[in-house]
């Protein structure tokens, strides 16, 4: 937390604010709008919830097809279940790990072939990592068929391509304040767009789509998203230090890239690497590369257990959503066409899942924090490479 979001939280509570509506929402919505440089935004009590509603505002529903990053959180595809429509996962590329235009290219021909094109109602990709897709490759294959991306922006608030902030680029885009992204409300999300009326629309199916009547009357069944006005005001507290808290996690990546530098081995990598100029990426996990092959044979579970030895938490990457045993009949595709192995473990992002490690990345390690984390990596790098 910075040094305003208790001052918020405060004058909820002395104004009696006490509701998922209030002066507070709509002034985390308008910081929301004017750092990105989106039109409108809606302040939601999940990413998820903002990603379900996106689903909804296009319609998403039996028979359709939505093309989604596989290497993600499972928050992206959820609503495309719930929806009740039929997912394609879509293999990620090596420069962003995020989803790979040619495999994205691959799964609408062959939805083409079978005279499927006008039942692919979304495309899904992610900013994974905070680091930006390649969203000129992917927006040109959209606006080719006329198929509206939603950005799934939750991890990449912060993060920009060509000047233009994440999530400003597709039809809708999503973020999330849940407690583990790098500004948080403890649970929220929010659902931006330049077309207002989509938004006024979002707003509706947000609370539970009451007409406009003295009583409560529906006429289509709608949800119970929006977020509390206590939480809004942390949001509008943390709105502030979120470039100090992009500026902490870019300085955790770099002493990550000068200490494995230092040690020279091969066999660790950090292979998202900001493209150019273009890509400015909040770096809110830092994500290394542990190849056993140039290493000496650690693999990135002995990393992740030898650290786990002195408490220090390490995690692996995103598990691709092809590979989950719940998504194991969805159709998936890399650039090479459609998988039938079934585990797809032959892929870009099963590659990257096998071999990718989360370091300790949060906005407030100390000192202290580092010459624990250091000393262990050294201990265990040097045990690997004698
Ligand atoms: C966190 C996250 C979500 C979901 O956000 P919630 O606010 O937790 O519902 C969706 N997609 C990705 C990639 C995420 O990391």
């Amino acid at each position: 937390m910075g040094e305003s979001e208790q001052a918020y939280v405060q004058n909820a509570f002395d104004t009696n604010w006490i509701a998922p509506l209030g002066p507070h929402v709509q002034e985390f919505e308008e910081a929301i709008e004017s750092y990105n440089g989106v039109k409108s935004a809606l302040a939601l009590n999940s990413g998820t919830g903002a990603i379900h509603l996106a689903m909804d505002l296009l319609d998403v529903g039996p028979g359709d097809h939505v093309l989604v990053q596989s290497f993600t959180f499972c928050g992206t595809v959820n609503p495309v279940i719930y929806r009740g429509a039929q997912a394609v996962f879509i293999d990620s590329e090596r420069d962003t790990w995020n989803m790979d235009p040619e495999a994205l290219q691959r799964a609408i021909d062959d939805l083409e072939d079978q005279g499927k094109l006008s039942s692919i109602k979304a495309i899904l990709p992610v900013h994974l990592y905070g680091m930006p897709a390649k969203m000129d490759e992917l927006m040109t294959i959209a606006k080719s068929y006329n198929i509206p991306i939603v950005e799934d922006a939750a991890e990449s608030l912060g993060s920009s391509y060509k000047g233009k902030m994440t999530g400003s680029f597709g039809r809708m885009g999503v973020y999330s304040f849940n407690g583990n992204k790098i500004i948080t409300t403890s649970g929220g999300g929010a659902l931006v767009s330049d077309d207002q009326e989509l938004i006024d629309r979002a707003f509706h199916l947000s609370t539970q789509a009451r007409d406009e009547a003295p009583h409560y009357q529906h006429s289509k069944v709608g949800y119970n998203y929006r977020l509390s006005n206590v939480l809004a005001g942390i949001g509008c507290g943390q709105m502030k230090v979120l470039d100090e808290r992009v500026g902490q996690r870019r300085a955790n990546f770099d002493r990550y890239i000068r200490f494995f530098s230092d040690w020279k081995a091969k066999g660790f990598r950090f292979d998202v690497q900001e493209q150019s100029e273009d890509t400015f990426c909040n770096r809110w996990l830092s994500a290394l590369l542990v190849d056993p092959k140039d290493n000496g044979g650690l693999t990135r579970e002995n990393l992740r257990i030898g650290m786990a030895e002195d408490n220090i938490e390490c995690r692996p990457l995103w598990k691709p959503m092809h590979m989950q045993p719940v998504f194991r009949e969805v159709p998936f595709y890399t650039a090479e066409g459609k998988v039938q192995d079934g585990n797809g473990k032959a892929s870009v992002c099963g590659d990257l899942f096998e071999k990718g490690l989360c370091l300790p990345s949060g906005s407030n390690l100390s000192s202290e924090d580092w010459q624990r984390i250091e000393t262990k990596l050294d201990e265990l790098l040097s045990k690997a490479l004698d």
